[in-house]
């Protein structure tokens, strides 16, 4: 027995299967959370959700948490934002390497300066 066995014939077949997939979808269905995996999601108005476990309010389908379209979106901008991070991180290692390089190179500019100021010394030293 369904919902929509209460219409009868009327209304035709696939719309009372649609209307069925509707009610029970969000009313009787326990629905499952995206971020923490939890059935403790209700739906708040049209496509706003909300989970009772982390307390993330979400927008989804008009009657499903998750549309198709929802997971692909929220997949691919999550590959995105990978990839986005491992730029980053790269172009910061490579500043911090060149800094790092840019030290030592004044560093070693002033080891030189100091041993010939001490050459020069000493050859002045023996020379008188
Ligand atoms: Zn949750």
């Amino acid at each position: 027995m369904t919902i929509s066995s209460g219409f009868g014939s009327k209304y035709g077949r696939k719309i009372r299967r649609k209307y069925d997939n509707v009610t029970q979808g969000y009313k009787f269905k326990k629905l499952v959370c995206p971020f923490c995996g939890m059935k403790k999601v209700t739906r708040e108005a049209s496509g706003i959700y909300e989970c009772l476990y982390c307390k993330k309010k979400f927008a989804g389908g008009a009657y499903e948490v998750e549309t198709r379209i929802g997971k692909t979106i929220r997949s691919s901008m999550a590959k995105k934002n990978v990839k986005e991070l491992e730029v980053f991180l790269e172009e910061e290692t490579k500043i911090e390497d060149k800094g790092e390089k840019e030290e030592k190179a004044e560093k070693e500019e002033k080891v030189d300066k100091k041993e010939k100021k001490q050459k020069k010394e000493k050859a002045k030293e023996s020379e008188e």
